[in-house]
């Protein structure tokens, strides 16, 4: 199949009680194509009052919502599940438009990812048994689980339709209404889903409201009537989103930034084998969705004694990526998400430079040829340093690959965690004792042993330290999503 820039319309409109409205007071953004800084639609810049509108939608749906049973509920998801499906090419093509990323990864990742999801959802919520205790003869504990309400829900821009199906899969699996805000990056996706489910669910169980942070986010995060919000970006907008959630004592779920370390011990290196070839992937997926990814293994720790033969190779890997058009199914590696972005990660190399940090191999802007000359990309850059720089401490959110050494375990889990982050880690060696200890030394919220990148919907996934708390995937998401209700009842007749 050839891929290409979906046609999109010249305006979309907010998804409020099961149908699109322009905005209130009819203002619009423009938003573009990384790929080629083209305008690809404009939407809805909401403030207050329509934050409150698709509240309210919410608040009127989520009665009759919570009573759905869980098999109505299961059918709906698996539905929805179906339609990504059915629509993949067009889903990958739009997030590509929209976020940049290649599409073999938008076509092999993003979307069936998404598609999991809400299958995996669907269908735990079937398997779950709850728990009853007789507490002595006559007297026994229920244990009931109880939708939330509404869940506000605000996400960014890095994965934008899977990031949707984290948040909005279990939200509503678990019986709530959902005020959703998209990335103003990226809003496509979630308005092409909300095009082709909105006949599947009840008027104002599913809104999408689109708008920049702090005009429509701040007022959906501090709204009294929302029952809970669920976020995922930045660290210092999840401290901004816990103060808005605090006035009304709503809980919060946090997935926050990184700064993950991947870690290579010797002994990967004693054979040439399948899976040195392993390693040395492993070692280079900073390139995957152009490095802006939450647990890209941005810190790369090889072991010194193996430090000269092994980076060789990741430099020849990593000059080996192919840039260029991102629907391009060859196309391993897109444009930044913004130009924003672009312009952050190259100070960041900038940064990396002035500190004294070597370049390896990159180092800078990539430029291609015709419309794509405009668009925003980056070489896959590696720089050798030190973990105290600021390239291997702060967020670059990019193709930016900060390499050091260790000589021994000690020093390998103190560089892993030296960091303010928590959420990815990596650990590739042949011994067994290390493939165990060493991640359970590492503070991290998933740590690949041997493997990276790999997102599974039934394994719990999220942050220690400033990369938040709260899990994502997994069943117990479920209960993020819920109240625990105790029915305590009595059969003594007499006995109080
Ligand atoms: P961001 O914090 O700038 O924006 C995220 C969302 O918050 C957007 O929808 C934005 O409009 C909204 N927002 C911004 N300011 C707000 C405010 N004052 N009030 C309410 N809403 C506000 O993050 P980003 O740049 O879109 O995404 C990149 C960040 O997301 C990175 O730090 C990355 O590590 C993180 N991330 C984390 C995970 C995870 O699971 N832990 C996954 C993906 C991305």
């Amino acid at each position: 199949m050839n891929y290409s820039k979906p046609k999109f319309k010249e305006k979309y409109g907010n998804f409020i009680n099961g149908k699109f409205e322009a905005p209130d007071d009819g203002e619009y953004f423009d938003n573009h194509s990384p790929i080629d800084n083209m305008l690809l639609a404009k939407y809805p810049r909401s403030k207050e009052s329509v934050v409150k509108k698709a509240i309210e939608a919410a608040n009127n749906a989520k009665d009759a919502w919570g009573k759905t049973s869980v098999g109505e509920r299961s059918a709906i998801l698996m539905k929805i599940a179906d339609v990504i499906e059915a629509n993949l090419n067009e889903f990958a093509q739009m997030e590509t438009a929209d976020n940049g990323k290649a599409i073999r990864e938008t076509v092999n990742a993003d979307v069936p990812l998404a598609v999991d999801h809400f299958r995996y959802f669907a269908s735990v919520i079937r398997a779950e048994e709850g728990s009853a205790t007789e507490l002595n003869e006559n007297t026994v504990s229920l244990i009931i689980r109880e939708p939330l309400g509404v869940v506000a829900q605000i996400i960014p821009w890095n994965f934008p339709l899977l990031m949707l199906a984290w948040k909005v899969a279990p939200a509503l699996a678990s019986g709530n209404c959902v005020v959703l805000k998209p990335a103003e990056q990226t809003p496509a996706s979630a308005t092409f889903l909300a095009e082709r489910i909105g006949d599947l669910l009840p008027p104002g169980v599913f809104n999408v409201i689109h708008g920049f942070g702090p005009e429509a986010g701040k007022p959906l995060a501090s709204s009294g009537k929302v029952d809970k919000v669920a976020f995922t970006g930045e660290t210092t907008t999840g401290q901004l989103i816990m103060q808005y959630a605090s006035k009304n004592l709503n809980p919060v779920t946090m997935e926050l930034g990184g700064k993950s370390p991947n870690v290579f011990f010797s002994s990967i290196m004693d054979h040439d084998d399948d899976f040195l070839d392993k390693c040395i992937e492993g070692a280079v997926l900073f390139a995957f969705n152009q490095g802006e990814v939450c647990t890209a293994p941005s810190r790369l720790l090889i072991q010194e004694d193996i430090y000269d033969a092994f980076i060789e190779k990741v430099i020849a890997r990593t000059e080996a990526i192919k840039m260029g058009d991102p629907f391009d199914m060859n196309t391993m590696m897109g444009a930044q998400a913004s130009n924003d972005q672009h312009e952050k990660i190259l100070s960041y190399i900038e940064i990396g430079k002035e500190e004294g940090a070597e370049v390896l191999t990159g180092g800078g802007a990539k430029k291609l040829d015709g419309d794509l000359s405009n668009g925003f990309y980056i070489q896959p850059t590696i720089l050798k340093g030190h973990n105290k720089m600021r390239v291997f401490q702060e967020e670059i959110f990019g193709p930016v690959l900060a390499v050091c050494t260790f000589k021994d375990e000690a020093e390998a889990i103190e560089i892993a965690n030296d960091t303010l982050y928590g959420l990815g880690a990596g650990v590739w060696t042949r011994d067994a004792h290390q493939l165990y200890q060493i991640p359970r030394a590492i503070k991290a919220g998933r740590v690949w042993v041997n493997c990276y990148h790999d997102y599974p919907a039934h394994a719990p996934f999220g942050g220690y330290k400033k990369s938040g708390f709260g899990r994502e995937n997994h069943l117990m998401m479920l209960n993020h999503y819920r109240q625990t209700k105790n029915m305590l009842i009595s059969y003594d007749k007499k006995k109080l």
